[in-house]
Formats: structure tokens, sequence, C-alpha cells
């Protein structure tokens, strides 16, 4: 199979793969979309086996990215970068200066940032040769950690569905939150703030016990949080939480959280919405982050402050989004994440028709 036959390119605009002799960096970046602007997506360095791991990855996270973008109603596209290599053993800044060169070499068609294996001290590095970077530290346009962001969207999100679902409000409800790392702790936070009761999990002993002190959280094991009696199951921790083994546990009527990938495969999703659960897609709730990275890539393209009003607009409209998704799979009785799919496509459509009108 020739690269333009698989299953992961298909609907991408460009994939450049950058080798520099002198510093060993072998990555590859990906664009998926520019349709609604310019592509934005982090970047992930990773050992990866072989470089065919690295570009099918690459691809997958950045359609992944179009969606999201397009569903958090933001002027980017979507697309991705990897640097093939272990982040513990292999990172020197002049690495990642010639990262940023490889970025520049794309000409703004794509914006980076963070993704696992890659700080912001790395990032400065590469920002030295290019524009093109967000997730800065010390800028008057950055935008910090998007965790808090995650996790406020995910909250709104989660409250919306308590409302539609049970016509009840959080203090009223019990959520099971598996992972209480950055994004899954902010929002224990916030929920208990609420007034609704919490059931916790997580690989991290201290970091439960540190959040039951806190919030009077019950804590579980690892593995009996998808036993859990409560009214919202919220994975926030690794994907694929949701699977074939994992569905027939979960007694919760909503599922909303922040992971990526929450559903093992594409049958999950409709096996979800045949036993009744009310299905948060995970790119939609989970937008935050990306809504926080965009305010910086607006504030460093206006050369202005980043502007946290900015993003609580977007916020709300992210909200709004996940509603329209939901009450229209409500009516035309169907999976959640086919919808939110459907309507990424169209939104991802719409603004390549814009940009040819224009
Ligand atoms: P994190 O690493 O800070 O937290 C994840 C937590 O899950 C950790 O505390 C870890 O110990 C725990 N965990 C791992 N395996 C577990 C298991 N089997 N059972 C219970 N707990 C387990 O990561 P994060 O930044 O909080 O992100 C959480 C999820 O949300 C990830 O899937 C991430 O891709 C997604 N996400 C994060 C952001 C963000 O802004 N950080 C944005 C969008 C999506």
């Amino acid at each position: 199979m020739t690269l333009f036959d698989s299953p992961a390119f298909e609907g991408h605009e460009g994939v450049h793969a950058f080798y520099d002799e002198k510093t060993g960096l072998k990555s590859i970046i990906a664009v998926h979309s520019t349709a609604r602007g310019p592509a934005a997506g982090g970047c992930r360095m990773w050992p990866y086996a072989s470089a065919e791991e690295a570009l099918t990855d690459a691809l997958r996270l950045s359609r992944a990215m179009s969606y999201k973008n397009a569903m958090a109603d933001l002027e980017l596209g979507g697309g991705k970068s990897v640097i093939i290599g272990d982040s513990r053993t292999q990172k020197t800044p002049a690495l990642f200066e010639a990262f940023g060169r490889a970025v520049e070499a794309v000409g703004g068609r794509y914006w980076t940032a963070e993704d696992v294996g890659v700080s912001p001290e790395d990032l400065a590095h590469a920002r030295r040769r290019t524009r093109y970077v967000a997730g800065l530290e010390g800028h008057p346009a950055a935008s910090g950690d998007p965790s808090p962001v995650t996790a406020e969207g995910v909250f709104r999100g989660v409250r919306l569905c308590v409302r539609r679902a049970l016509n009840r409000d959080l203090d009223d409800v019990t959520v099971a939150v598996q992972g209480v790392g950055h994004v899954g702790g902010h929002l224990a936070r916030k929920l208990h703030a609420a007034g609704a009761k919490l059931i916790i999990a997580d690989v991290n002993r201290e970091a439960v016990e540190r959040l039951a002190a806190e919030t009077g959280a019950q804590v579980v094991a690892p593995s009996a949080i998808f036993d859990a009696e409560a009214d919202v199951f919220a994975p926030c921790a690794m994907g694929g939480a949701i699977s074939r083994e994992t569905l027939p546990r979960i007694t919760a009527p909503i599922i909303a959280g922040a992971a990526n990938n929450q559903l093992a495969d594409a049958d999950t999703g409709r096996a979800v919405f045949e036993r009744g659960i009310l299905y948060a897609p995970d790119y939609v709730i989970n937008g935050g982050g990306i809504i926080n990275v965009a305010g910086e890539i607006r504030a460093l393209d206006r050369d202005e402050a980043f502007d946290p009003a900015w993003v609580d607009v977007k916020l709300d409209r992210l909200a709004q989004t996940l509603d329209e998704v939901l009450e229209q799979a409500q009516r035309e009785r169907r999976p959640s994440n086919e919808v939110a799919n459907e309507i990424a496509r169209a939104r991802i459509a719409g603004g390549a028709e814009k940009r040819a009108a224009a």
C-alpha cells in the first residue's frame, strides 16, 4: 500500500518529513486541513519503533485536531507533528531548534504546541527559528497550563449532560472520576464546589488520597471505578476506557470526561448508544485546552496580550455546540459520536467552500 492509499492519509493536505543530519532530528509534520485556518496541534516526542508507526500516529492525530478545532469553533485547521526519539534521553536545544526550522519550512500552515514528551522549555528553543509556536511561558501572549481550562470546559459539559439527561443539578448527583491528574483533579474540585458527590480512582495513590482529603470523595481501586454507583462516569485518564469489557459494568446514565479517544473502537459508540447512555463526544467536551492554545495564537498574531475573556466566550460556545450535538443525536436517535463526526466534517467542508469563494 502506498502512502496515498493508506486509510490514515485520507483527507490530508500534506505530510512533511524532516531529517537533520547534525542533530539527528527525525520529524514528521502532518497537515490534515487548513480549510478553517492554519493547522494547529501539538508536537509529540515518542520512541516510535519505525518511521511507519510515527507517520500513522501523526496522520491519526492531525485529523483528530481538525475535528476538535472545528467543534471548538476556532479559525484553525488540524495538524500534528511527531519527533522520533526518547524524550528522556535524546532532547537537546539544537534538536528543538532544528524542529523549529522544520515548522518554519511549512510556511505558517502549521502552528505547533506541547504534546506528550515536549515541554514549554523545548518549545522556547524551537521558537528561536520560527514564530509558529504556542505554549510558551513568560510572554504576555502566553496561555499557560491548558489543564484548568480543559477542566472548566468539561465541568460545563457535565453540568449540561446532567440537566439534559436527568433534569437535575450538580448538587444532586454522584460523579465517578477515573484519573485525577491535571484535568481530572481540577474537574473533581469544581464538581465538589458545585455540590456533587465524588467517587475517584487513580493509579497514583498519593494523588487520590490528597484529593479525597480535600473533597471528601470516596476512593475506589482503579479497577473498581467502572462499577461505581454514579450518575456520571467521567474518564479522565488514558484513552480506550470505554470498551466491550468495561461498558457492561458502567451503570451511570451519562459518560462525560476529559480523556482523548475514550471509545476503544467505532462499534463501542453504538453500544454506548444502545445501552441508552448519554455520551458527550470526547473531542467536543475536552476542547477547552485547544481553545486556550488558540487564545495564545490569536494574541501572538495580533501582537497583543492573552485575553482570558475571549477564551471564556469560546468555552460557552463549546457547551452550546455540545448541546447541539446531543439534541440532534436525541432527535435522530443516533449515537452522539457519529453526529459529532458528521458536524465536524460539515464545518471543515464549510471552511473549504468559504476559502474557495474568497
Ligand atoms: P495526567 O497525566 O495529568 O492525568 C492522568 C491521570 O490518570 C494520572 O494521575 C494517572 O495516574 C491516572 N491514570 C492513569 N492510568 C489510570 C488508570 N488505569 N486508572 C485510573 N487512573 C489512571 O493527564 P491530563 O493532562 O490530566 O489528561 C488526562 C486526559 O485528558 C488524557 O487522556 C489527555 O489526553 C486528555 N486531555 C487533556 C487535556 C489537557 O489540557 N491536559 C486536554 C484535552 C484532553
